[in-house]
């Protein structure tokens, strides 16, 4: 649907300048140096050339088609001109023009006006506020776009909202000598959103690896959606945009204040299958190894070296992130035991010492490639001045051209001295970093690739032992009341309909009926103060534990009568006392259309102290629930740990899919708490929850 964006045939500029420092001339020159081969049509009524192109005083006089148009003229003429382009036949429009939606006001009253244009004459919009395209095909060299860097022709695509972090990317690929296809930012996405350039660039065969770079998500459902087919079909890069950390301070007061954005878009990336980044220079370095090489099918690394210090690091670094370093097998050491000095270390790593030459290099990357236990290779290349650097390089890359495993490359030479070295492996495909950290690191990402291609994340469980029309109308009947949040007995009723085990329970209005509730439900019994206006009970002293007999009861409805005596529509909530469990809290938040954010963590404390909880985004699956559950910092504490017993954590995963469903059958559900359920070793049961609709 974007070919044409992408591949223009011709281009004209509404707003061409004779004036070197502005845009309007700054995207003729870039056109031109970058040596594009389609039509250039400068559009200015007062000159006859711009930067000696024959220039058109309207976008009506330009003689043949016109396939897309750069608007860079002010603001308040850009409905007009889109018009114009509309009469004229044009498909596509960068508007490069700011003073849109991002101003406020009148901007976003004009961006409603060149949307409503652009709808009527079936024109597509790229911006407004934004820098362009462009698309490095050495057929067509479009350089739609007034920034600076000239990529060279390559294998990754780059989109971003923001013109200063897809430049920034851009540059450092430039730097780096690695050569990109496609670049796309698209300032306030009016129109083309990030989810249609992905979306086109999925089948984009060039298109090896994408990266990109998200701020606000108008659509975080579509977006979800597409990243996730996209991610499946070759590997997405994504900035991160926020840190959960953050989140999680908020996650102190109650799961409400938990839920930013931020952690949505990570959690977006996450269950698309998306790689995620929160540093692009680490970003930049592992796009560079996928676009070159194949991806990892395991995590089993092979590794290579002819020094000493750096295989250590390496070592560390790719064991942290849960890599492996398997011996070698019996075979290849066989293998290797006479083609390697007999002062090698004929293991994994396989130390060919600095004396190695090219036919030392290329049995260990043999013996590496033929391993089964073995699915990528790592390599330390130092460049002694006593042996053949060039020739050593020249046997990698022979090994690579097969393809059979990636290989990485921590090069350690000076790079103003060695440029043939250079120039081989570059032209030979082999990506190569200047610390073993960093070339680690590139490796770990396309690993990470491999890990969420693979995993089965699983359908979503269908519970079909819920209530969803009696849940519907205990909601609409509490909505009716003009209730905001739940009570009581509204809420534990709510929940037993959807099959979350609830801690026994009943209400009362006065000690007598309280005496009659705990018979039933069986002492000790908790008692609790239940009104709409009682939120912390606790800290109210609204709840009173471990009541052994109809006496303490009657003690401490007593006691709360006195406290709470002045509350209108004060009630006891009676409860069954669970006493020796773990707490646990499991929240929800509704974020609109994307759904609702589920949380998970330890109760008490470790909620509000650690900040140790952990995330995910309805509908939840099993292997997500499991996933939520392992992956907070205390997670030993619920599977035994130093005699104490486990939970029953089986429990805990089917209620979060639970919640789940309940928040996603019945969206108005804002937010809702249940902290804490009680855990033990064979059940777990709410005993204290809020839910507002
Ligand atoms: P709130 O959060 O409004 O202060 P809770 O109902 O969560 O009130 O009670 C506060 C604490 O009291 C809980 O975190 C838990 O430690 C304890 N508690 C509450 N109900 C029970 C129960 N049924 N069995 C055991 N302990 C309970
Ligand atoms: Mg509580």
């Amino acid at each position: 649907m974007l070919h044409t964006l992408f591949n223009p045939k011709s281009v004209a500029v509404i707003g061409a300048s004779a004036k070197e420092l502005s845009i309007g001339n700054r995207i003729i020159k870039n056109l031109v140096e970058f040596g594009y081969k389609g039509a250039i049509y400068p559009i200015n009524p007062g000159s006859a050339t711009i930067r000696d192109i024959k220039a058109y005083p309207t976008i009506a006089d330009v003689p043949g088609p016109v396939d897309l148009v750069h608007i860079v003229i002010p603001n308040k003429f850009v409905p007009d001109a889109i018009a114009d382009c509309g009469k004229k036949g044009v498909k596509f429009v960068i508007v490069n023009t700011a003073g849109f939606k991002e101003v406020g006001g009148e901007g976003e009253k004009l961006e409603e006006a060149i949307i409503a244009r652009a709808k009527e004459y079936g024109i597509r919009i790229f911006g407004p506020n934004c820098q362009g395209i462009i698309n490095t095909d050495p057929a067509l060299k479009a350089y739609c776009n007034f920034t600076f860097t000239r990529p060279e022709e390559g294998h990754i695509s780059i989109v971003a909202q923001s013109g200063g972090v897809a430049e920034v990317i851009n540059q450092r690929f430039s730097e780096l000598g690695v050569g990109i296809r496609m670049y796309a930012s698209n300032g306030n996405a009016c129109d083309i959103s990030i989810s249609d350039v992905l979306e086109y660039w999925a089948d984009d065969e060039k298109t090896r690896v994408i990266v990109v770079y998200v701020e606000g998500l108008p659509e975080p459902k579509r977006f979800m959606e597409t990243l996730k087919k996209v991610a499946a079909k070759k590997p997405v890069l994504a900035m991160k945009a926020g840190r959960t950390e953050e989140g999680a301070k908020a996650a102190s007061s109650h799961t409400g204040g938990l839920a930013r954005k931020e952690i949505a878009t990570e959690l977006i990336f996450e269950k698309a299958g998306a790689v995620t980044f929160r540093d692009e220079e680490e970003l930049c370095q592992a796009a560079v190894a996928f676009a070159s090489q194949p991806i990892p099918k395991g995590k089993r690394v092979g590794l290579i070296t002819n020094t000493g210090g750096p295989a250590i690091i390496a070592t560390d670094e790719l064991v942290d992130a849960g890599l492996e370093i398997p011996p070698l097998s019996e075979k290849a050491k066989a293998f290797l035991k006479d083609k390697l000095y007999a002062a090698a270390s004929i293991n994994n790593p396989i130390d060919v010492i600095a004396t190695a030459g090219a036919p030392h290099f290329r049995a260990a990357v043999d013996a590496m490639m033929q391993e089964p236990q073995i699915d990528s290779v790592y390599i330390n290349f130092v460049t002694p001045f006593f042996v053949d650097n060039e020739s050593i390089a020249r046997e990698l890359v022979a090994v690579n051209k097969a393809g059979i495993k990636p290989i990485i490359c921590n090069l350690m030479t000076d790079k103003r001295q060695w440029t043939e070295v250079i120039r081989i492996l570059k032209e030979g495909g082999i990506p190569f970093y200047s610390f073993p950290e960093t070339a680690a690191r590139a490796l770990v990402a396309m690993t990470r690739y491999n890990d969420l291609c693979a995993r089965k994340t699983g359908e979503v469980k269908k519970f079909s032992d819920v209530n969803i029309t009696k849940a519907e109308a205990l909601i609409n009947n509490a909505k009716k009341s003009g209730k905001e949040y739940l009570s009581a007995a509204e809420l534990y009723e709510l929940l037993s309909l959807y099959g979350i085990p609830v801690a026994g329970w009943g209400t009362a209005k006065s000690a007598e009926e309280a005496e009659k509730t705990a018979s039933k439900i069986g002492y000790p019994v908790v008692v609790k103060a239940d009104a709409e206006s009682i939120v912390h009970k606790s800290d109210m002293g609204g709840v009173a534990v471990n009541l052994a007999d109809a006496n303490a009861l009657k003690a401490a409805v007593s006691k709360m009568k006195e406290k709470f005596g002045t509350v209108p529509d004060l009630k006891f909530f009676i409860q069954k006392f669970l006493p020796g469990g773990r707490e646990v809290i499991v929240g929800a938040k509704s974020e609109g259309e994307l759904g609702h954010l589920v949380l998970f963590g330890l109760g008490g404390i470790y909620v509000e102290v650690l900040k140790d909880v952990s995330f995910g985004i309805t509908p939840i699956t099993g292997y997500e629930a499991d996933k939520m559950i392992s992956s907070i910092k205390t997670s030993k504490l619920l599977t035994g740990y130093r005699g104490q017993k486990p939970v029953d954590q089986k429990i805990l995963a089917e209620i979060l899919q639970r919640v789940s469903q309940l928040v996603s059958d019945i969206p108005a559900i804002q937010e809702m708490d249940l902290n804490p359920i009680m855990a033990f070793e064979d059940k777990a049961l709410v005993v204290d929850a809020r839910i507002k609709i």
